[in-house]
């Protein structure tokens, strides 16, 4: 039984939990970071603030060198949700930004400084367990079949007052999944002693108990 967020070395407890898009990574995140009172933070938050700030910047071809000069510059305090975040256009420029090795080094500092923070932390994303935290304490691999994967983020995106419709989320999806995973740097996959869980006929709920037993069982 954990009892507190302390583990057994006495560092605060901190919890990797990663997949592919739209497989229930934030809704499980936010409620296990609430049930234990850990700080969130969603890492996929960064990737699309730095794809927002290159959008901006008026770059359509993603360019290295452009990238990494803005992940350099890039702090904690800037990472916050917002709508712009969340359209098609970010994810897809957030996804190709990610493939840069250098990109993704430049923005590991301001993940591990998330996670030391004394009051424990719940990470989501591709890469938290086997590259930004190796020594998580828990380790949640979650997935779910494509097509089931669409029709939650379709959901989430009306919620928001965006429809790109179904084909156009379920093909984004696919694109993204095969960029993801097909990367050399930190390719989307899970850590040997990741909990992996098939998300696709269970409710949020269910995936909730089941990271909580694995949690309170490890
Ligand atoms: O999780 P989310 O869909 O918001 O992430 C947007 C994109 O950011 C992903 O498709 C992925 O390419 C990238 N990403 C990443 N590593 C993370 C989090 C997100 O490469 N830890």
């Amino acid at each position: 039984m954990v009892e507190e967020n302390k583990n057994f070395y006495g560092y605060m407890m901190i919890i990797a939990i990663d997949g592919p898009s739209g497989v229930g990574k934030g809704t499980l995140s936010r409620r296990v970071a609430q049930h234990y009172g850990l700080l969130h933070l969603d890492t996929g938050l960064i990737y699309r603030t730095l794809g927002l700030l290159l959008h901006k910047e008026g770059m359509k071809a993603v360019e290295e060198e452009a990238a990494l000069k803005i992940a350099k510059s890039m702090t904690l305090r800037q990472i916050a949700e917002s709508p712009d975040l969340r359209t098609q256009e970010v994810a897809s420029l957030a996804s190709r930004v990610s493939v840069f090795p250098s990109v993704r080094s430049a923005l590991l500092d301001m993940q591990r400084e998330f996670a030391s923070s004394d009051k424990g932390a719940v990470l989501d994303g591709r890469d938290v367990g086997t590259i930004v935290l190796p020594e998580a304490d828990f380790k949640i691999f979650l997935m779910a079949r494509p097509e089931v994967r669409a029709h939650r983020r379709l959901k989430e995106l009306r919620e928001k007052g965006i429809d790109p419709g179904l084909g156009e989320v379920l093909r984004e999806i696919l694109v993204r999944d095969r960029r993801d995973s097909t990367r050399t740097a930190a390719p989307l996959k899970p850590a040997e002693d990741a909990y992996i869980l098939d998300t696709s006929d269970l409710t949020a709920d269910e995936v909730f108990q089941k990271t909580l037993s694995f949690v309170e069982k490890k």
